[in-house]
């Protein structure tokens, strides 16, 4: 059996308390999922996972799916070792090519006979006895091995810590529906709260052929990249054409926006109870456009109740959002020409101040706005319009 190991550490987890176990499985079976093309084995080691069992070759593979999985706060490559001097000199300097060095050690187990500073001088003194280029260096070495003795009949040696997700097990805090728009921000709230362990199914309004099937392609594109981090995601298209349709015909100019808003937290309400989904999310920011003002956040809250709906982006600038849309790899996609179907119903002058009593007046002139509504949800529910991206097995 090789020595080779994936070493594994989460985060907030260690704050759940009682409920420590259920977030551990759901972990679990995460990382077991994400790694179910590779043939590897997932041993728990007090406090920690780690992976063992795997080819070589495919440990990069590893890691860079193990950095998407949200409640990892950190992994290493790293070896396994007895926990003598020799033996952990010897894992150190295996493919230690010189330079400057220090040496951690961390003793999980307090029972082991020497102080964690005396591994550290002991080891170090082997590494430069064997390495004639090396060198210590406390403050700024180049090369840092870490020592973790977890008992005194194995250790884990590894030279890297690479930043993992952060955030708690996706699908640990409910679920919701994601209003993915094509654009920048709403793939990013999507990434951000399900971080937070929430659950995804996303829904796209889409209005042909007024916008075309490659801005449909788009979004379809945008949830195939988010479920590297949401494993289950899958789409819903609402077709919008004729509701859009009726509000440009029957609204006055400037509502435009604010009444469609309301209309498709309408229709995402009637999903979201219909789906048995917790809530709804969008990538609104505050003040980034007319429709994004408070009032107008408020006008769009007074078209539904009884269902949260969760704005990630709220606080955040522009370059903020696409920042992170960059890291997770949704920025090239979300800046392809293709219109949202906003755009092409955009008024001239979209209001920055609605009132909640003129969007009702406006909605009213629509003479049968409420079939339209429900014409859009069960179009929407007929299993052909649901894109699963990806099938949890
Ligand atoms: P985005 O970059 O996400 O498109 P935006 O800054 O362009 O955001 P708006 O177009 O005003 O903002 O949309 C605000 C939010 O409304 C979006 O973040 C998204 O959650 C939702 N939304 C807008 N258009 C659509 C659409 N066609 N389908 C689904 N959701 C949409
Ligand atoms: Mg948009």
């Amino acid at each position: 059996m090789s020595n080779n190991t994936i070493i594994i550490r989460y985060g907030e987890i260690h704050l759940k308390g009682k409920n420590r176990g259920v977030f551990e499985k759901k972990l679990i079976n995460n990382i077991k999922y994400s790694l179910v093309d590779i043939t590897c084995k997932l041993v728990v080691d007090r406090g920690r996972y780690r992976i063992v069992d795997y080819d070589i070759n495919h440990q990069n593979q590893i890691v860079e799916k193990l950095s998407k999985v949200y409640g990892i706060h950190s992994i290493s490559i790293g070896l396994i070792s007895k926990s003598d001097i020799d033996s952990l000199s010897i894992a150190c300097i295996n493919g230690f090519g010189g330079g400057s060095f220090k040496v951690e050690t961390n003793r999980a187990d307090k029972s082991y006979p020497l102080t964690s500073y005396q591994v550290s001088a002991q080891v170090g003194a082997k590494i430069l006895n064997s390495c004639k280029d090396s060198i210590v260096d406390i403050h700024n070495p180049k090369h840092i091995f870490y020592i973790d003795i977890r008992s005194n009949d194995y250790s884990l040696v590894y030279t890297q810590i690479v930043k993992g997700q952060g955030g708690l097990p996706y699908g640990t805090a409910g679920r919701g529906l994601l209003l993915l728009s094509g654009g920048i921000d709403s793939p990013v709230a999507g990434y951000k709260i399900s971080k937070r362990g929430l659950q995804l199914v996303a829904v796209h309004f889409w209005s042909y052929p007024y916008t075309s099937v490659q801005a449909k392609q788009k979004v379809e594109k945008l949830t195939l990249i988010l479920s590297n981090y949401c494993p289950d995601i899958s789409l819903y298209i609402v077709n919008s054409t004729n509701l859009q349709q009726a509000i440009k015909q029957y609204c006055d100019d400037e509502y435009i926006i604010t009444i469609l808003r309301r209309c498709m937290l309408k229709i995402a309400k009637q999903l979201t109870i219909k789906l048995n989904l917790d809530c709804i999310i969008t990538g609104e920011s505050l003040g980034q456009v007319a429709s994004q003002t408070l009032d107008s956040l408020n006008v769009s809250n007074n078209a539904i109740v009884d269902i949260p709906i969760l704005r990630p982006l709220i606080s955040m600038d522009k370059q903020e959002i696409i920042e992170i849309a960059k890291e997770i790899d949704t920025y090239q996609t979300s800046i392809l020409p293709y219109e949202d179907c906003c755009t092409v119903f955009m008024p001239k002058k979209p209001i920055i101040h609605p009132t909640r009593d003129r969007a009702i007046l406006n909605e009213n002139k629509i003479p049968n706005l409420n079939e339209l509504i429900d014409e859009a949800v069960n179009q929407t529910l007929q299993t052909t319009n649901q894109k699963i991206v990806k099938q949890l097995n």
